[in-house]
């Protein structure tokens, strides 16, 4: 066994301590009539740990309210170019939902007036003129 610079083998109960807060950095465990000795914090590097863990937590939190941050900005972008897209709504995009509202209605009238049922190929919009009315 090597002891590092800073720890001694205590001989009264023979585990490793540490030479500077001198508490253990080893514990017996008995496991099916072995006994081990795995290394445990001693009381200074569970302090060193506790506070580098209280570092991180606190580096992750921050990068956490950062990326809400960032995220927030995004959905507010994104509100901004869904209200344009409101204030700006697309006539062509409007004749053409009117077209096919028409266009069935057309259809129905077509149907019931000539006693015989339009084809749908008579008609569909035309695909290179979708808002002309193709019945007129
Ligand atoms: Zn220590």
């Amino acid at each position: 066994m090597t002891l590092k610079e800073d720890e001694y083998l205590n001989e009264a109960d023979g585990l490793l301590y540490c030479s500077k807060c001198h508490t253990p950095r080893q514990c017996r465990v008995q496991l099916g009539g072995k006994e081990f000795r795995p290394a445990i914090r001693c009381h200074c590097h569970q302090e060193a740990y506790e506070l580098q863990e209280k570092e991180r937590k606190q580096r992750e939190f921050l990068e956490h309210i950062s990326r809400l941050k960032a995220s927030g900005l995004q959905d507010k972008a994104l509100r901004d170019y869904n209200f344009s897209n409101d204030r700006g709504y697309n006539p062509e995009i409007r004749k053409a939902h009117e077209y096919v509202a028409h266009w069935k209605e057309m259809k129905e009238k077509c149907s019931v007036g000539t006693g015989r049922a339009g084809s749908d190929d008579q008609f569909r919009p035309h695909p290179e003129h979708p808002d002309r009315d193709v019945l007129q």
